[in-house]
């Protein structure tokens, strides 16, 4: 399986996965149909299907066009459904989809927003809950949800890979640099990041192993994140809750 990562908007990530076999090509969110297009066009891959993870506007925003352009059938989170845009298949979490995703509630940025984990070539697609070096906001999900979400995204194998829906990885590490983040792997990323920005390179498939290592809404429940937040001793839910709440004040 081939993956093509696109970028759209000022800061969205699209994503391609196609697979040589079959011929099938899935999209994982549609912010912006024209680069989407010409990546599909250069790699003569057809579109076969399009999963949306949630109704931002910034992850459907090029849906139609592409479904008028492809006829690929449009696939989204049944219980979503009212607010996501007209859908041509529904899943349900814990639903294993063609081209073999399994969805995963990944709520807290929104209620009913899905990541998609796709076991045989070890990522996991997760738009706007657990992100590169960071979480989405918290729009009409909450901070418990957001720390299930992140609980199940972190049960996935060290060496899954951790595709975002946004390039905040530079803002993200940023603000991460304040939580005792692992020295180490901080001094790498940092000097890392700039150069994959200034060759245009994608920012975001990281590993859930170094994620470990960096990013504070997987580390909640070691005492120094804890302390770095302002709140020693508080539980790993109450952690999340502060550091969300201080990158919103940020
Ligand atoms: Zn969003």
């Amino acid at each position: 399986m081939t993956l093509a990562i696109i970028r759209c908007l000022s800061d969205n990530y699209a994503f391609l996965l196609h697979e040589p076999e079959t011929g099938e090509t899935t999209l994982i969110d549609a912010p912006q149909a024209v680069p989407i297009q010409a990546e599909l066009a250069a790699r003569g891959w057809t579109l076969t299907r399009i999963y949306i993870t949630h109704h931002h506007w910034d992850h459907v925003d090029g849906l139609e066009a592409l479904r008028a352009a492809t006829g690929a059938e449009v696939w989204g989170n049944g219980a979503d459904a009212h607010r996501l845009p007209p859908l041509d298949r529904t899943f349900a979490v814990g639903d294993t989809l063609p081209g073999g995703a399994q969805v995963i509630d990944a709520s807290g940025h929104t209620r009913d927003q899905v990541a998609l984990y796709f076991p045989g070539r070890a990522s996991v697609f997760t738009a706007d809950s657990l992100m590169t070096h960071g979480c989405g906001r918290l729009f009409d999900g909450t901070a418990d949800e957001m720390f299930d979400t992140v609980a199940r995204l972190s049960a996935l194998p060290d060496e899954t890979l951790l595709y975002s829906g946004h390039d905040y990885a530079q803002p993200n590490l940023d603000f991460a640099a304040r939580y005792a983040p692992d020295a180490g792997a901080l001094a790498a990323r940092q000097a890392e990041l700039p150069g994959l920005a200034a060759k245009g390179l994608a920012t975001t498939g990281t590993s859930l192993a170094s994620e470990r290592l960096l990013n504070p809404y997987l580390r909640c429940h070691l005492p120094q994140v804890a302390a770095a937040a302002g709140v020693p001793g508080a539980n790993p839910r109450a952690v999340l809750a502060a550091i969300r709440a201080q990158k919103d004040a940020s």
